[in-house]
């Protein structure tokens, strides 16, 4: 049996865990990643929170995997300009590596993810697949004929910053307009309902939400059970843009599944993914695929990072 350190870094929180070559994860500690505002301090707590665990479980580990949300520069080890996060650039390999004594595989949160769902969920089955999160942000990982996608810096699939609104009406956190992320993901959605709460008054009469000061997506999806008539408006976009996303990645990539995780996603099954199928149909030209929730839940980005830890993805070396 091997083991591995695995860090998942998020825009809300970072998970540290270690696990071993079943996949199997053992422990899982948590805490807030804007409680460190302060980039040397942030990876100095991961590596204080690591080396606690390898000394309670006092096993050998092959090394520590990292998924972190992106852009990144993989070679260099770096977080560059990363929207929703607290710092804007971060040395992170460098650091982690002189913090542990480690060697250390570093990807992408959602690129680790798919790596999750490929050694330890559908990849058994699939050569052809591509994992989507729907959380904070939206991001996803692909793999094809086998074959991880990685582009020149690691950022081969930023499909959150997918332009699918032609009308520009929302700004992303990237700074750009009309991208994917600003409009379907937890951060995204209740932006666009306030946005439609102004433009769209005539629409939602009777809208319990329409004057909320502390809107959030969960409030959103809760409204929507409820029939109230701006969270109807807001979700009935939001499934049209994520048909528009999920018909480009079928179009791109040809996958023989699609996984989706993120708390948006997973907390949202039945009004997200449930029958979403149809609707890609009308915008995609190849034969769109299985469209599901991961197995692998909230964990799955861990689990990737688990098996960047151990060696695992050829490539995303351990170094
Ligand atoms: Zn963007």
């Amino acid at each position: 049996m091997k083991y591995a350190l695995a860090v998942d870094i998020g825009a809300t929180n970072t998970r540290v865990g270690i696990g071993n070559s079943d996949g199997e994860l053992l422990q899982i500690e948590s805490f807030k990643t804007w409680d460190f505002q302060d980039p040397l301090k942030y990876v100095e707590h991961i590596a204080r929170v690591a080396n606690g665990i390898l000394k309670s479980f006092n096993v050998e580990v092959v090394g520590m995997g990292v998924g972190s949300p992106g852009p990144l520069d993989i070679k260099k080890g770096e977080i560059i300009n990363a929207p929703n996060m607290p710092f804007k650039k971060l040395e992170l390999v460098k650091l982690l590596k002189e913090f542990t004594g480690l060697r250390v595989a570093f990807a992408n949160d959602a690129v680790t993810a798919v790596v999750g769902e490929r050694y330890w969920g559908e990849g058994s089955k699939h050569e052809n697949i591509v994992y989507v999160t729907i959380s904070t942000g939206i991001g996803g990982g692909v793999y094809v004929d086998g074959s991880l996608l990685l582009g020149k810096d690691g950022n081969a699939h930023e499909i959150g910053h997918l332009v699918v609104d032609s009308r520009e009406r929302l700004t992303c956190g990237c700074g750009k307009k009309g991208h994917w992320e600003a409009y379907s993901s937890g951060s995204g959605i209740p932006r666009f309902a306030r946005f439609l709460a102004e433009v769209e008054r005539e629409k939602i009469e009777g809208s319990v939400l329409k004057d909320r000061k502390d809107l959030d997506a969960p409030l959103i999806f809760e409204a929507y059970r409820k029939g109230d008539p701006l969270a109807l408006l807001v979700i009935s976009e939001v499934r049209r843009l994520n048909a528009y996303g999920f018909a480009a990645i079928v179009n791109y990539y040809d996958p023989e599944i699609i996984t989706v995780g993120g708390s948006v996603a997973l907390n949202n099954v039945d009004i997200l993914l449930n029958n979403i199928r149809g609707e890609v149909e009308k915008y995609a030209i190849n034969r769109v695929p299985d469209i599901k929730p991961t197995k692998l839940g909230q964990n799955i980005g861990i689990a990737g990072a688990l098996a960047l830890g151990l060696g695992l993805e050829p490539k995303i070396p351990l170094r």
